[in-house]
């Protein structure tokens, strides 16, 4: 198979594939280590869907007010349901403020308080004295553009490294021999040329696969191709179940208003003008975690009090704040809500309903980020050479629902234990194993599979069925019977890929190849999700199943750990960590979830 392609060769100590938050840091702190680093990926830096980010980063500055780790440390183990590992979550917490300063100096422009420190709004489920006391004023912000100051700014650090950036390459598959990872296949999309980048160590930061469904806040590039490599090499994706709507896309649009709106002051209304949160969260009302919110907003919108024509989304209200907060705390969804609602926040409220936003699930981690396969004898093995972060990672802190702003911290805190990882296993300059002969048959086969592939049906009429079956399956509400037959449908749907057609031969900017192949990486998460969303018969956090309404920990307290063989979905089980990273801080035991 190699034969059929030339292939050029590149050889690394240590290579990054993917160029958001996570992927940037990562790849910074490698080459700052003095090891021979290359950063692949498909979009330009800045264009990852972190510039996307809105509301802020989460770390315990205290700058608003008294704030510790160790109540950011309870606020994420409740908001996770308690499937959060809470050593990975210590870690996060204690690292964060540091990490916070770094972006800080980085060059992030936050915004700031009247004395000049970081100004850090209130966010869903941030409280203080361990859920006792007030909201916490935790999540640091650069207006409603901290994802975007935050690339920004790590790529102009990035550069000051020597990383090697291949822009516009796509990673095809990894190269696995032995159990171990050796390296990437990529197109580089420019040129039609097919590039093979042999390291030590392969970090993946590919993002979230949320354009599985059909309503997605997330970018069109946001297709998951991390969990697809690491799937066809024969490894498992954890906790797939848990995926997070977002209360507050814009209806019919699903551009994500952020949740700041609601921390500084926003509320939402049925259409008898109820502010019905107060009725599911009567202490934290708007500001409950994300996934209490979303399902009282499709709770009030099932039971006849949506509003609109079709009585199907709910309001949002702004109005009430006044013109300046709104300018300078909001302008950039203030902008959004006219273009894509037609809405002047100052005069109307803003129709919204819930929309995916995040993947809670991912490739399983440790917290070096080091990517697990586990055993019976070990549910912590590690796969040599191989590591992910960001949200393509499950390492796991966000557990059954991530918090607000939690995301971005996660990405800059794990990115650089990554790179201090990678540091400490990988010698400069060692030497590369040889390859076996058939080291690219996956990668050279599936590009020549669907570069001629020509069944019956495009790629998009395959995703269009994939998203909608999706959506209508497994969203916010999911019962036995939708989600069994859910299963059904995505295996079908999945069977149809063999009979996909694509029309253009080329290699040179061929969008149709590139989707097909995004399609596929999709697909593999989409009936993992279906299957194990399916397979967890309880409720707890983003997965809130009808006929198991509670939460049941004697059964359902593990990471569901899911292998896709032969378009059969296989699943076993991981144990949560029941234990703390130090023993400065006790194992928060589990107790019901209330906001
Ligand atoms: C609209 C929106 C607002 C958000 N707001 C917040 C917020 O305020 N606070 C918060 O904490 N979180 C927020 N989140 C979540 C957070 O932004 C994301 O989880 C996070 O940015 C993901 O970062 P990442 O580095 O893991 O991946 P991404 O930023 O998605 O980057 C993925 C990278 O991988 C590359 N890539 C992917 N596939 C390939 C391939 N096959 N070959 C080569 N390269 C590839 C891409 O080019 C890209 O560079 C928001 C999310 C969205 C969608």
């Amino acid at each position: 198979m190699t034969k059929a392609y030339e292939i050029e060769d590149h050889v690394y100590d240590a290579i990054v594939v993917g160029a958001g938050g996570a992927g940037l840091r990562a790849a910074m702190g490698i080459a700052e280590s003095g090891l021979k680093t290359a950063c692949i990926t498909k979009v330009f830096p800045t264009r990852s869907h972190t510039v996307a980010a809105q509301g802020g980063i989460a770390a315990s500055l205290g700058n608003m007010g008294p704030d510790k780790w160790q109540w950011h440390m309870y606020d994420t183990v409740k908001g996770s349901d308690w499937l959060g590992d809470q050593d990975a979550i210590e870690y996060m917490v204690r690292q964060a403020p540091e990490a916070v300063y770094e972006l800080e100096h980085f060059g992030v422009p936050f915004s700031r308080t009247e004395e000049g420190r970081i100004y850090q709004r209130p966010f869903g489920g941030m409280t203080t004295e361990f859920g006792e006391g007030p909201a916490a004023q935790r999540t640091c912000a650069a207006a409603d553009r901290t994802g975007h100051a935050m690339l920004h700014s790590l790529y102009q650090q990035s550069l000051k490294y020597d990383t090697d950036f291949y822009v516009e390459y796509f990673a095809i598959d990894l190269i696995m021999e032995d159990g171990e990872c050796r390296g990437v296949i990529a197109l580089d999309m420019n040129t039609g040329k097919l590039h093979r980048f042999r390291a030590h160590s392969t970090t993946l930061a590919t993002g979230g696969y949320g354009r599985a469904y059909f309503s997605a806040t997330s970018a069109h590039t946001c297709t998951g191709d991390g969990g697809g490599m690491v799937q066809r090499a024969g490894l498992p994706m954890q906790d797939l179940e848990f995926v997070q709507f977002h209360p507050t896309g814009i209806y019919g649009a699903g551009v994500l208003i952020t949740e700041g709106a609601r921390g500084e002051g926003g509320y939402l209304v049925n259409s008898k003008g109820e502010r019905f949160m107060e009725r599911y969260a009567p202490s934290a009302k708007d500001l409950a975690s994300r996934d209490v919110v979303s399902r009282s907003m499709s709770y009030e919108i099932r039971e006849g009090r949506g509003v609109g024509e079709h009585g199907d989304h709910i309001f949002l209200h702004l109005d009430h704040l006044d013109a300046e907060t709104l300018a300078s705390r909001l302008p950039g969804i203030s902008e959004s809500a006219k273009i894509f609602a037609g809405v002047d926040v100052n005069k109307e409220p803003i129709p919204v309903l819930p929309t995916v936003h995040y993947n809670m699930g991912g490739i399983p981690t440790n917290y070096h980020g080091e990517v697990l396969n586990p055993s019976e004898d070990d549910p912590d093995r590690i796969v040599p050479g191989l590591m992910a972060i960001g949200e393509a990672a499950c390492v796991s802190v966000h557990g059954a629902n991530r918090l607000g702003s939690n995301s971005l911290i996660d990405l800059v805190v794990f990115g650089r234990a990554a790179a201090q990882r990678v540091a400490d296993v990988v010698t400069a300059g060692a030497p590369h194993a040889k390859l076996s002969e058939s080291h690219a048959d996956m990668a050279l086969g599936r590009l020549d599979r669907l570069r001629y592939a020509d069944g019956e049906l495009s790629t998009a009429e395959i995703r269009d069925k994939m998203q909608r079956t999706m959506q209508a399956n497994c969203a916010v509400f999911r019962t036995e019977e939708v989600l069994e037959e859910g299963k059904v449908k995505i295996d079908e749907i999945a069977g149809l890929l063999p009979d996909i057609k694509t029309f253009d031969r080329s290699l040179v900017w061929n969008s149709d190849l590139i989707e097909a192949m995004e399609l596929e990486n999709l697909m593999g998460q989409a009936q993992v999700t279906m299957h194990c969303a399916a397979n967890r018969k309880e409720s707890r956090g983003a997965h809130m199943h009808e006929d198991y309404p509670d939460r049941n920990d004697d059964d359902w307290m593990k990471h569901t750990v899911a292998h896709l063989n032969d378009n059969k979905v296989e699943i076993s089980y991981r144990p949560v960590h029941d234990y703390t990273l130090t023993d400065e801080v006790e194992y928060i035991k589990p107790k019901p979830r209330v906001y």
